[in-house]
């Protein structure tokens, strides 16, 4: 356990992403044993719990729990080694992976963001992850390929460059659209890429090209 004075909290969250269809045990468990409230600014962090995106400065959010935790059971299906986050924004979904998977990517466009979440990161003991400052567009070819990989904001159109960093038999799960948004699951295949379309969702935008 995280020691953490709200520890409950987290169980409860745990318990009601369970009522809201989420099955995976190993995600259950990462979610109750992650504090939220450390990822948000002191002023919010009594919503730390509700089921809800919130702000986390510079015009990005804390993504909402339940999405989270389906954009991870998604993943973990197929039990990832190395999985790439783009858009590490404050670090909790980062969190999330961190204690499910043994080794993990996070691509962040802004520099004070990163800074916090890597940060966090650390006080909570888990040491597995790369941070790199940069255009999540552009995925992170150095590490490449991935088991997964995860986009944590909307992008217009299907990035090209993150299905070809993918490993055979990889997926990749990503928010596509502007004002109607998709979460698409993706997998690369030896016949090319298959796409399924999970639900609606509301993220961010994903930027294409310049860095904050
Ligand atoms: N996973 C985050 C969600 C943050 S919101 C969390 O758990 O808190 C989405 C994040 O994506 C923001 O921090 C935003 O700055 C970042 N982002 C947007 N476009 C990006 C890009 N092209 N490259 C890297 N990060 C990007």
């Amino acid at each position: 356990m995280t020691g953490f004075a709200s520890t409950t909290a987290a169980q409860n969250l745990a318990r009601k992403l369970n009522e809201a269809g989420i099955r995976d045990h190993r995600v259950l468990e990462a979610v109750a044993r992650t504090p939220r409230e450390i990822f948000l600014d002191g002023a919010l962090a009594h919503k730390a719990y509700e089921n809800t995106a919130l702000p986390i400065g510079q015009g990005q959010t804390i993504s909402q729990p339940y999405i989270v935790a389906r954009m991870t059971e998604l993943v973990m299906q197929i039990n990832p080694q190395k999985v790439l986050e783009i858009g590490t924004g404050s670090g909790y979904q980062a969190a999330i992976l961190a204690r499910l998977v043994p080794q993990l990517c996070t691509v962040e466009r802004i520099k004070s963001l990163q800074i916090q979440a890597r940060q966090r990161l650390k006080r909570l003991d888990l040491h597995n992850v790369a941070f790199k400052y940069g255009d999540g567009w552009q995925g992170w070819a150095n590490k490449a390929p991935y088991d997964a990989i995860i986009v944590t904001a909307a992008a217009a159109t299907l990035p090209p460059v993150l299905t070809q960093q993918l490993a055979l038999g990889g997926r990749l799960v990503i928010p596509v659209g502007e004002a109607q948004q998709s979460l698409l699951l993706i997998t690369r295949t030896e016949q090319g890429v298959q796409q399924e379309v999970v639900e609606a969702v509301r993220f961010v935008p994903l930027v294409n090209g310049e860095l904050a």
